[in-house]
């Protein structure tokens, strides 16, 4: 008897650029899987078209709301290609029976070290240096930096990224506390990290430097009461989520002098920044979502405070490591062997 060739499975995959394209279309077998690439983020509208699709690839531009898995009767996994996803439902997509996958490890070195890009650039002043040579101006005035070596290093989150922050921060003489509530003490010591309640790193911390993930439980956990409890003139850092800084209180902190610097991967409501501006003034948006952008063009304008735009994964190593997981995913899940799944879990009341 011959045998019937097996259904291929639809794969909706957004947000890819022509590399993610040629990666995925190698890893992912023509025989199997039915590829539909799109150059922009998933959208509402998208849905209409994607009726038969049962996996979804998203970055995290790309936010896959209740309604949206609610309007896709096929779906069953989705699979982003980023270590952070709270751009994705989880819990409507668990409501649903849908499997929620990430890349939970990709090289936790290139978070961290494009910590230290923005930590070093702050401190020698490199991006404002670079300005002037630009022009021709070799005047060194307004450039003297600081040390970085004996200052105190406060590492907020100790997971796989804020691990190697901590041993980068010891190699550059740095003394380095640690706050992870999930975090075992011996393991941080071994790292050459003492474990410190979230109030000492803050009150004792010359640099602060965040790597937890944004949950109801921590959106906003750098707010005007904690900024108040930081030193006078310490610098913060966020290649987390923008979300965990509240963008107002920051901003006060850094016009008024208590703190002398931001580095900035992240900024809250970033994803507004990838619409066209004909779009922002026609979407509707809350007031609270235009306040926020609004305050981070200030920032951005801010004279201590240094934005690149969610760039701290992008590099050419840890991008090939990306689209391989993520292929991994999809070829797992198909399999019925799903693996690198996440978990809704609810806020603590
Ligand atoms: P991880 O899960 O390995 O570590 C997170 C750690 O945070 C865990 O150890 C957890 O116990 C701890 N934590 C949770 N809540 C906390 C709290 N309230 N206070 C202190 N610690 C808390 O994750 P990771 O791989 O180290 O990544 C950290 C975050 O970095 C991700 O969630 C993601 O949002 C962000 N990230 C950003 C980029 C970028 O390009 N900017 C790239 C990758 C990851």
């Amino acid at each position: 008897m011959k045998k019937r060739p097996s259904k291929k499975m639809e794969v909706a995959c957004f947000d890819m650029e022509p590399e993610t394209e040629r990666s995925l279309t190698r890893h992912l077998p023509a025989s199997r899987f039915t590829l539909r690439f799109f150059r922009r983020p998933l959208r509402p509208s998208d849905c209409k078209n994607l009726q038969n699709t049962e996996v979804l690839v998203v970055f995290i531009h790309s936010a896959v709301t209740k309604a949206i898995v609610e309007q896709m009767p096929k779906l069953r996994f989705v699979t982003t290609c980023s270590t952070g996803y709270d751009h994705i439902d989880v819990a409507a997509c668990q409501n649903r029976n849908i499997l929620v996958a990430n890349v939970p490890t990709y090289g936790e070195n290139t978070v961290a070290e494009h910590t230290f890009a923005l930590l070093l650039s702050l401190t020698r002043n490199v991006h404002l240096a670079y300005e002037k040579t630009q022009h021709g101006d070799f005047a060194i005035n307004q450039l003297r930096g600081l040390d970085i070596a004996g200052k105190t290093f406060g590492v907020v989150g100790c997971g796989k990224i804020g691990m190697h922050v901590i041993r980068i921060a010891k190699g550059f003489g740095m003394n380095v506390l640690a706050y992870d509530p999930r975090q075992n003490d011996r393991e941080l010591k071994k790292a050459g990290a003492q474990a410190v309640t979230l109030d000492r790193l803050l009150r004792t911390s010359d640099v602060v430097s965040l790597h937890v993930p944004l949950l109801p439980s921590t959106k906003h956990m750098i707010n005007a009461r904690s900024i108040a409890r930081m030193k006078q003139g310490s610098i913060l850092l966020n290649t987390a989520r923008g979300g965990l800084v509240d963008t107002h209180a920051l901003l006060c902190a850094l016009q008024n002098g208590k703190l002398a610097y931001a580095g900035l991967d992240v900024l809250e409501e970033e994803e507004a920044f990838l619409q066209e501006e004909t779009q922002l003034l026609t979407k509707k948006f809350s007031q609270k979502v235009l306040q926020a952008v609004l305050e981070d063009h200030v920032l951005m304008n801010q004279p201590n405070a240094l934005v690149t735009p969610h760039i701290a994964f992008d590099t050419h190593e840890a991008v090939e490591r990306i689209y391989k997981t993520t292929a991994d995913n999809v070829v797992a899940f198909a399999k019925k062997k799903p693996t690198n799944i996440v978990r809704f879990v609810p806020a603590k009341k």
